[in-house]
């Protein structure tokens, strides 16, 4: 098939949920996509800040053949040989305590949510806990996860969401303390909010909050999906802050493109919330899935991703802030480590994805107007030269 046959049985076949960008991806190399006609793209996407370690990488590959050899799936009613050392590797790098193992990150916040919610309920007995998110926040499409995503659009035609939540603003204490009540349960917040136009949190604002939190027995929630497995130049965007949660939730580069996804609670959290037959998931934590993030976590120690990436972050952000000082349609730039965002001023950032695309470079959108760069994060500053040469010939 050609690529235009590809695209009309698509569009034949799949729900019409995406307005798809009219390119096949057939394969991948190292930081560069290769679509059916054989054509290169240097990739800044990374399938939405997903393949951390760029395209076939042998060790991860094998790795999961080996895996596909042995087992792919049990159940979680029985133990199996990958998941306590997948377990054991989120449990050293964030200092959490317990982990859930899920599908995917709308489905690690439901699990949080369920946790925080148990928690509440086990201090107070009483069932209409509130919790407190974020306004321009996603946390994803499911019911639960889009009741605490602060985007009307996305919510609108779904109506009635689930109950008891407040929005408050981001980087805004004061909004916060004003939606606080009696019945508050949870605040959840990204520490660098990625689909919302990257706004990474002041520290002050994590530091109010999680004191907050401290004050009031409020469980504190941070989603970690898109900031966290070394993205912003640390294994989770909070240890820079040196603010903890109670609960993490993890996905998108955990398991590099497999789907699996995570929530971690600490201690306390552990102790008091989830039991037997309060939550689970049929695939969730798999053997196959688990051999993906364990190999993930060994590839980031022996590479010295994180290295990687604070060595090159600051050579992306020079780059950024001489494109914004050169094009007026730039505006101004924003992020942390390899989650970058430039803000597009008087032209739709959707037209520049495309004719970056027509360019041979993959870079993403986020909120209305940020171009956003979220690279495989084994980058050399030389890719950074090559997207900046193609960014330059799409503006
Ligand atoms: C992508 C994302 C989600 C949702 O993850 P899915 O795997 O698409 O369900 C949730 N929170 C944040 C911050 C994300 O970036």
């Amino acid at each position: 098939m050609n690529s235009k046959q590809y695209m009309e049985l698509t569009e034949q076949n799949v729900l019409h949920t995406y307005n798809r960008f009219p390119v096949v991806f057939e394969k991948g190399s190292g930081v560069y996509l290769e679509d059916v006609d054989g054509k290169k793209y240097l990739d800044f996407g990374a399938g939405i800040a997903v393949f951390a370690l760029g395209y076939g990488n042998e060790t991860y590959n094998n790795a999961l053949k080996n895996q596909i050899d042995k087992l792919i799936h049990t159940s979680n009613l029985y133990y199996n040989t990958t998941m306590p050392e997948a377990a054991a590797k989120i449990v050293k790098a964030s200092g959490m305590d317990k982990v859930f193992f899920t599908n995917s990150g709308t489905e690690s916040i439901e699990g949080a949510i369920k946790a925080a919610r148990k928690y509440a309920y086990l201090r107070d007995g009483k069932a209409d806990h509130e919790i407190i998110a974020m306004n321009h926040s996603f946390h994803g499409r499911s019911v639960g996860a889009l009741s605490v995503t602060g985007n009307p659009h996305y919510q609108e035609a779904f109506k009635p969401l689930m109950g008891g939540v407040k929005f408050a603003d981001f980087n805004d204490l004061e909004s916060v303390k004003a939606q606080i009540t009696e019945k508050t349960c949870a605040i959840i917040l990204e520490p660098v909010q990625g689909e919302g136009g990257i706004y990474p949190a002041e520290p002050e604002f994590l530091q109010g909050v999680k004191k907050l939190c401290e004050e009031k027995d409020i469980l504190l929630i941070f989603d970690e999906i898109q900031c966290g497995m070394g993205r912003t130049g640390s294994w989770f965007a909070w240890q820079q802050y040196g603010v903890e949660p109670d609960i993490m939730t993890c996905a998108k580069a955990l398991g590099c493109g497999v789907p699996v996804g995570a929530f971690a609670l600490n201690e306390k959290t552990a102790r008091a919330s989830l039991v037997p037959g309060d939550h689970g998931t049929t695939y969730g934590g798999n053997p196959f899935a688990c051999a993906a993030v364990s190999v993930v976590f060994d590839l980031f120690e022996s590479q010295k991703v994180i290295e990687n990436v604070n060595k090159v972050a600051p050579y992306l952000e020079k780059k950024l802030d001489e494109l914004v000082a050169k094009y007026d349609c730039l505006a101004a730039r924003r992020g942390k480590g390899l989650m970058q965002g430039v803000v597009v001023s008087g032209r739709p950032v959707g037209g520049i994805v495309s004719k970056a695309l027509e360019n041979g470079l993959v870079v993403l959108s986020a909120g209305s107007d940020v171009l956003r760069f979220v690279p495989p994060l084994v980058i050399t500053e030389a890719d950074v030269d090559e997207m900046v040469k193609r960014l330059e010939l799409s503006l």
